[in-house]
């Protein structure tokens, strides 16, 4: 299994990274892509995926922490991805106006910039998007077509799939999807196979069963699970897609 957007850099893995990665191991996780969200989280992301085989990185600033960062970051942010290997995208950048922890201007002048970085060097992009789905929609629809782009823990309205997949999305799922209160079984539905993707957004949002626990990468299994379950199908099937999308989204080598 891949598990394409986790936050292994977070302090909450600090006692026992090592154990962490470990369990994803023996659970079936051979693939993970810790997310930067900022320059200095970012620089740590590829710090850390240097240290591991199984671990790439990408770098950028979350919207929440875009008013915090300095232009110059934005430069910085470039350098990191444009001089490390194993830096495979740019982001996670986008629009939440659910927490509004930063301007709504300042978040989606951040979001074009992304954009552009992610144009020139030739990376794909990680998209955060939350109760902002005009903004979203209209910055995608002018965004540099040939960008490839996910819409990572997609949450979002089938409007906002239907754009997405227009414009050449792939769509990521997380855990949750597992919730009881979860109402976007037609979302999963309506991705189709090859744009679909599995994450766990750990230490975020861990899936049932381990709902209000930290989650962890090992945890994408109850994701790859709940995808079977919804879109009907086996389970290994998903994760074999999800691996082979995530490889050709990253280019990496399969
Ligand atoms: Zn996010
Ligand atoms: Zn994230």
């Amino acid at each position: 299994m891949f598990d394409s957007h986790c936050h292994l850099t977070d302090g909450r893995f600090d006692k026992d990274r090592a154990a962490v990665l470990d369990t994803a191991r023996d659970a079936g996780v051979t693939r993970m892509v810790t997310i930067g969200s900022n320059l200095a989280d970012s620089r740590a992301a590829a710090g850390l995926a240097k240290e591991h085989p199984e671990i790439w990185a990408t770098s950028g600033v979350h919207p929440h922490e875009v008013s915090d960062a300095k232009d110059s970051d934005l430069g910085a942010v470039r350098e990191l991805a444009a001089t490390r290997a194993e830096v495979v995208a740019i982001g996670e950048t986008g629009l939440d106006y659910f927490y509004d922890h930063s301007p709504r201007e300042l978040q989606s002048r951040w979001f074009e910039a992304h954009f552009e970085i992610a144009a020139d060097l030739d990376l794909p992009i990680v998209i955060h998007t939350r109760a902002a789905e005009d903004d979203t929609i209209a910055i995608l629809r002018n965004a540099p077509g040939s960008v490839r782009k996910v819409l990572h823990c997609f949450t979002g309205s089938m409007k906002l799939l239907e754009v997405g997949l227009e414009e050449g999305c792939y769509v990521s799922f997380a855990g949750i999807i597992t919730f009881s209160k979860f109402e976007g079984q037609d979302a999963v539905r309506a991705v189709p196979e090859a744009r679909l993707l599995a994450e766990t957004d750990a230490p975020y949002l861990a899936p049932v069963p381990r709902r209000g626990k930290r989650n962890e990468p090992a945890f994408v299994t109850h994701v790859v699970t709940a995808l079977a379950d919804i879109r009907g199908g086996r389970a290994e099937a998903v994760a074999e897609t999800t691996m082979e999308n995530a490889n050709r989204f990253y280019a990496l080598p399969s």
